[in-house]
């Protein structure tokens, strides 16, 4: 058995999730390439064994409970950093159309070894700002879902990701116990950028007891033209 296989198959077992021998195997190379480049880089504060399984890959894979992620699906994740969810999601569902969007150069870097390494295709990585993105064509509006996991509050998240969402798709939002508490100050932003609750999920990371909220948004409405603001506002001027 090879370093972290038992764990990962495992802890996938406890959330319901069963994974195949090609996932198994590409999430451990994937593992190793983080540990590796790691040491030059620092991608990731998480780095051990029991944390990158966990708190990353299990923690990622969460999200298939909130959202269906259908084969073709178009699927961006906003402030993907090192890959995540959206990484072990394309492992998960091979065919789906990602797009990982990260505002550090070095980052892209790492994901476009792992792109190559891992042998994945239909995947791109964009360095770029979400609110850039926001406002491009090509992008707005163009995806069926955006996910994104530890990257802003979510009133300043939805103006990063609601403006990539195509109408009736979704958002995502993975968020710890905060969640609660973010999605009420979230409530005007997400009214103004054509958002509407879907449904909120709470559950708890095994082994690590920490607990997660899922937020899932539906775009209701198509997204006011004048949203996302220039780079840096959402967060300096949250809705
Ligand atoms: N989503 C990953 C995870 O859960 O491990 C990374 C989280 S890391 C704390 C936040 C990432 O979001 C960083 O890599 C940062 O560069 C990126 N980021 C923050 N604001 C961004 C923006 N406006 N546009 C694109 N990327 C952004």
């Amino acid at each position: 058995m090879r370093t972290g296989e038992e764990l990962l198959l495992q802890v996938a077992e406890e959330v319901g999730i069963k994974l195949a021998e090609e996932q198994v195997k590409k999430l451990l190379i994937y593992k190793d390439l983080l540990k590796t480049w790691n040491k030059k880089f620092n991608l990731t504060a998480i780095t051990d064994e029991q944390g990158v399984v966990i708190k990353h890959f299990i923690d990622s894979l969460l999200s298939i409970k909130a959202v269906d992620f259908p084969p073709r699906a178009k699927v961006v994740d906003v402030g993907t950093g090192a890959g995540f969810p959206g990484i072990p999601l394309k492992i998960w569902e091979p065919r789906l159309f990602l797009v990982l969007v990260d505002a550090s150069k070095k980052r892209i870097t790492f994901l476009q070894a792992v792109i190559n390494q891992l042998e994945l295709e239909e995947v791109k990585a964009v360095h770029a700002r979400a609110e850039d993105l926001g406002q491009e064509r090509g992008f707005r509006e163009e995806f069926d879902t955006a996910v994104a996991r530890a990257v802003a509050p979510l009133n300043v998240l939805a103006e990063y990701c609601l403006p990539l969402v195509r109408l009736n798709g979704v958002f995502l939002a993975l968020k710890g116990p905060e969640g609660e508490i973010e999605l009420k100050q979230a409530e005007t932003a997400l009214e103004e950028l054509g958002g509407k609750v879907e449904k909120v999920e709470r559950c708890i990371l095994p082994r690590m007891r920490e607990k997660r909220t899922l937020i899932v948004v539906r775009k209701v409405l198509k997204t006011p033209e004048k949203f996302p603001r220039r780079a840096g506002i959402p967060a300096k001027r949250p809705l």
